[in-house]
């Protein structure tokens, strides 16, 4: 059985499902009143956005949104029919979909005034964003940047960005009318701050035994550091999910009954949330995952440095990270996360997030630490067998109980 839902631990998770509903109104609204939009990929940095007091908007968490709600598949079967391959991006195929049948949840994709992009993390988000520019008739600034991130960034990788940012701003305040206000950056940036201080502090209580959270409430959680960063509401609702988890670390209390702590590998699956809950009723809670703790994992930025500190932040992300990057940052985390065993889910639509998986697998086996793989997608419910993809985490369960010695 699938579900869009999995069974949520906190209030302020429940607050942060009424803020994505609140968020996609309220956008509509302003843009119904001639606020421009601008449409950003996922890993813009979003704080800037809000600074420059346009209406963001992500293409990529609408897809996901639209999975969660049950409609992407049509959708991608919509973009399919138009000639786009099935083996493209899920998320760009959903968001397609729906805006050539000018449908989709909260009344579809808004009109923008420009859109923005990156050159580092995919061919998707270059392509996809060309083809809203033509779409839309409206300006595309595509942020470039090193595309594999390696052990060391040099500065002159930083000041090439940092030069891009500034031109961008430059057509942002052409584009939209709206000025560039040195105190409204900072502003937002120390806002950003703050909310990114609770974040990061929520991700690391997970190194607590038991984890106090897991990935069924953090699917949903994340939605805040993606979309609502430099906000007051993400500083509010960081706040209490902080205050509410650091209460049950200080009773030592779990999110769940816990015998087994798993990573997940790759972006989850929206249309079938439902399935950490699975994990769950086996006594197994997931509590490290890359997707959010390395992507959108609440970076401090610097206030004296503040374009820097945003192309830091969206440079050093896991899609943008080496192999070699991968295999080190996953033997920390095990250690420090004290984790049994990783799921690889190996995402049809999303080659950034499982490139690498086979050779990462292979490591971290040579390291001791077990894994198992299943294919799927992480917006298009097509690709995913819900009856072949238990069976293996059954038995995949079953060996790492034996290995602690619970059978
Ligand atoms: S391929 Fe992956 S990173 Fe690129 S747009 Fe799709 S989901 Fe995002």
């Amino acid at each position: 059985m699938t579900t869009s839902h999995s069974d949520k631990h906190y209030k302020a998770t429940e607050k942060v499902s009424e803020s994505i509903k609140q968020y996609y109104r309220e956008s509509a609204e302003a843009a119904s009143h001639g606020e421009p939009v601008i449409l950003a990929t996922g890993n813009f940095p979003v704080e800037l956005l809000y600074a420059m007091n346009v209406v963001p908007w992500f293409p990529e968490n609408y897809s996901a949104l639209c999975s969660a709600r049950q409609v992407a598949g049509r959708y991608c079967r919509i973009a399919e029919k138009n000639g786009y391959s099935k083996t493209l991006c899920s998320y760009f195929k959903c968001g397609l979909g729906s805006i050539l049948e000018s449908g989709g949840p909260f009344g579809g994709t808004l009109r923008p005034k420009m859109i923005v992009t990156t050159r580092f993390n995919c061919i998707p988000h270059i392509k996809w964003w060309e083809i809203l520019a033509r779409f839309y008739e409206v300006p595309l600034f595509v942020l470039d940047g090193p595309h594999v991130v390696a052990a060391k960034m040099e500065d002159y990788h930083y000041e090439y960005m940092v030069s891009q940012l500034e031109d961008l701003i430059e057509l942002i305040e052409k584009t939209t009318g709206k000025p560039y206000i040195q105190d409204r950056f900072t502003e937002t940036l120390e806002l950003a701050n703050e909310a990114s201080r609770y974040w990061r502090w929520v991700l690391d209580s997970r190194k607590n035994i038991p984890s106090p959270i897991t990935l069924s409430d953090l699917a949903t959680d994340m939605f805040v550091s993606v979309v609502l960063l430099g906000t007051q509401k993400a500083v509010e609702i960081y706040r209490q999910l902080y205050e509410e988890v650091s209460e049950k670390v200080k009773m030592r209390q779990g999110a769940t009954e816990e015998k087994i702590r798993l990573a997940w590998d790759n972006i989850v699956l929206w249309y079938n949330l439902g399935l950490f809950n699975y994990f769950e009723q086996h006594d197994a809670a997931v509590i490290y995952e890359p997707y959010i703790s390395d992507t959108w994992g609440g970076v401090e930025l610097n206030i004296n440095e503040p374009l820097k500190s945003l192309a830091s932040k969206c440079l050093n992300i896991w899609a943008n990270f080496s192999l070699e990057l991968r295999a080190k940052r996953y033997l920390q985390v095990v250690k420090e996360f004290h984790i049994d065993g990783v799921v690889f889910h190996s995402n049809r639509a999303c080659k950034p997030f499982s490139m690498g998986q086979i050779q990462l697998a292979k490591y971290l086996q040579e390291n001791g630490i077990p894994s198992v793989s299943f294919e799927a997608d992480m917006a298009d419910p097509a690709a995913y067998a819900d009856g072949q993809v238990k069976l293996r985490l059954d038995a995949f369960l079953e060996l790492l109980k034996m290995k602690k010695g619970l059978l």
